[in-house]
């Protein structure tokens, strides 16, 4: 949950809130209060929340290169993605796209 465009939030809470919050983080978010509040914060503004991702995803998708044919392969070794920055594993699906000197994901293309 360590991504370039998370922010950090610093809230003020009762000890015995962070006693049970640390708990049920321990218990079904492996230990991350992170992915608890994360999940807290979602699971009560749904509609809020899918307006967002929706809309982030369709810029994403507006921004995505287009694949350059017959340069879709299999990748041999683990490296990163130079469009998402995320990394790509061996043996996961990438091309070629217009603007790019490597090989980025497939899913990063359109
Ligand atoms: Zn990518």
């Amino acid at each position: 949950m360590e991504k370039e465009n998370n922010k950090r939030l610093t809230v003020n809470l009762e000890e015995y809130v962070i006693q049970v919050a640390e708990e049920k983080a321990r218990a079904n978010f492996k230990g991350s209060l992170d992915y608890y509040i994360n999940w807290l914060i979602c699971r009560d503004n749904k509609s809020k929340i899918h307006k967002y991702v929706r809309k982030r995803d369709e810029d994403l998708e507006k921004k995505k290169p287009k694949l350059i044919p017959n340069s879709l392969k299999a990748a041999m070794f683990n490296n990163t993605c130079d469009f998402c920055k995320e990394p790509i594993y061996q043996g996961e699906e990438i091309c070629k796209a217009e603007g790019y000197d490597n090989y980025i994901h497939k899913k990063c293309c359109k």
